[in-house]
């Protein structure tokens, strides 16, 4: 009997990281935030990659501030950093929220008037404030940075958010301004505004701390970032059959392709409940051994159909990597980049 006889076997797809370019991405957004500090956006399991997976790189490469949206992720976060150094986006609800941030002991992003009066309430202690500088998302509006309860606030970081920096558009250099009339009016010990496209806007976005997410998985929202953000997840999946189709045969859901020759075809354990959405049918790619192979037909829940034709040695049980690198990916998908990232379902073993 093997040893390990029993045990649940390893999964037939999973996430690869690429720890050194997760590192090297937090270094060049660092570098290129100047003087400010570059943190690290973690909501959503760091865009699906997996917190446990990704945040003792992002430690290890200096990373000091991170941003989760929900309380749940700060439970989570503080498994792996010190609760000093997190930031919850969403700020307290309810009192019970209130009384949880204090005794976990992170700081709330106090988003309205009422969440400011909740927190002093509850106690106080240091925080952070959001103003909508005009994205009319969370955030105190500008009408209400004067209120006497925000001259009550030990503020740590005072930020806001930008809508459209992915973009060259007036937006920007407007919610700029009107930062900037905040951090006259509202003292804090820091002000921060850029997300991962709001670095590449300039120094004059830098402020004291920037925000990025996305580019630090390998997103590259701005062409400014071309070159400096190397790709991070490498979603991988197991072939589980192999077959050989004569001239004529259909593929997939709804016969959407056929045969024209005979062919030999592999079905790997990927489908739309992992992520990978329909909208790869007949568009996605995989590679093994440096061949592409084409996705054949309709993507289906549990699996996609694979052209094996350019790789004859390829087998059952060996794995392909799917073409994934996010500007490509999204251009060709017409997903965003960020969910092609928040996509990648449960079933992926992650390291
Ligand atoms: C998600 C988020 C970020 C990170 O944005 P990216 O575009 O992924 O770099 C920064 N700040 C706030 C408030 C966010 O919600």
């Amino acid at each position: 009997m093997k040893p390990e006889a029993g045990a649940l076997p390893p999964a037939a797809l999973r996430l690869r990281l690429d720890h050194a370019a997760l590192a090297a991405n937090w270094t060049a957004l660092d570098a290129l935030s100047g003087g400010a500090r570059a943190g690290a956006a973690i909501k959503a399991g760091c865009y699906g990659l997996g917190v446990a997976a990704a945040v003792p790189t992002l430690v290890a490469a200096g990373c000091r501030d991170w941003f989760v949206a929900h309380w749940q992720e700060a439970a989570e976060a503080v498994r792996f950093v010190p609760a000093e150094q997190v930031s919850v986006l969403h700020g307290p609800m309810t009192d019970a929220e209130a009384c949880y941030a204090r005794v976990l002991g992170v700081r709330p992003v106090l988003n309205s008037l009422s969440q400011v009066r909740r927190w002093l309430a509850a106690g106080g202690g240091p925080c952070d404030l959001m103003i909508d500088t005009g994205m009319s998302r969370l955030g105190l509006p500008l009408s209400e940075i004067g209120a006497p309860e925000v001259g009550q606030l030990a503020i740590e970081t005072c930020m806001s958010h930008l809508a459209s920096a992915d973009e060259d558009c007036a937006q920007n250099a407007a919610q700029l301004a009107r930062f900037r009339d905040v951090t006259r009016a509202v003292p804090a010990r820091r002000y921060s505004l850029a997300n991962s496209a709001g670095i590449a806007l300039g120094a004059d976005y830098h402020f004291d701390l920037t925000r990025p997410g996305l580019a630090l998985y390998g997103g590259v929202p701005r062409p400014e970032l071309a070159g400096r953000i190397a790709q991070v997840a490498y979603p991988e999946a197991a072939v589980i059959q192999v077959r050989e189709l004569e001239a004529g045969a259909c593929v997939g859901y709804n016969a959407t392709f056929t045969a024209p020759a005979p062919m030999r075809v592999g079905i790997i354990s990927m489908g739309y409940a992992d992520g990978y959405l329909r909208c790869w049918s007949g568009r996605g790619q995989v590679h093994w051994q440096g061949k592409r192979l084409p996705v054949l037909g309709r993507v289906s829940m549990d699996m996609t159909i694979i052209d094996l034709s350019a790789a004859e040695n390829c087998g059952e049980g060996d794995w392909v990597g799917l073409e994934y690198a996010l500007p490509e990916a999204s251009a060709t998908s017409g997903l965003s980049q960020y969910e092609l990232l928040t996509l990648l379902g449960r079933r992926l073993d992650r390291a």
